[in-house]
């Protein structure tokens, strides 16, 4: 399950952080994921819990926003969402299709693709 590793990352990154300020309890952890990383929120939050045992994050909350994929297109100069393909029975998601939506050009991927810890909510020790 590759969400088990993305939040292993996270999470140690978060404790690492978390060691250098004076700590209680960590309330929230909010993320932000990137619709292209295909990464499943019901995954990521069971991911989470599973990892967070035992830790200072244990308990927390973690709120996970999405990151909508946009491109940018040198050719007509579009900049937008992309068109999304229905999988159908083969996938939950719907596939991206990286190309121009106006004119078929290769474009640059400008969102969607994070995957990172926005912010958190703290509790500081006394
Ligand atoms: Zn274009």
């Amino acid at each position: 399950m590759h969400e088990v590793s993305v939040i292993s990352g996270m999470v140690n990154a978060v404790i690492e952080e978390l060691k250098k300020h004076d700590v209680a309890s960590v309330t929230s952890v909010e993320i932000v994921i990137g619709d292209l990383t295909q990464l499943g929120e019901e995954q990521l939050s069971f991911a989470y819990e599973i990892v967070t045992r035992g830790t200072i994050l244990e308990g927390s909350v973690l709120s996970i926003e999405h990151e909508p994929i946009e491109v940018s297109c040198d050719g007509c100069g579009y900049k937008g969402p992309v068109t999304m393909l229905d999988a159908g029975d083969f996938s939950s998601h719907a596939i991206p299709v990286l190309s121009c939506p106006e004119c078929g050009g290769h474009v640059k991927v400008t969102s969607g693709q994070s995957c990172c810890v926005r912010s958190l909510e703290i509790e500081e020790a006394d």
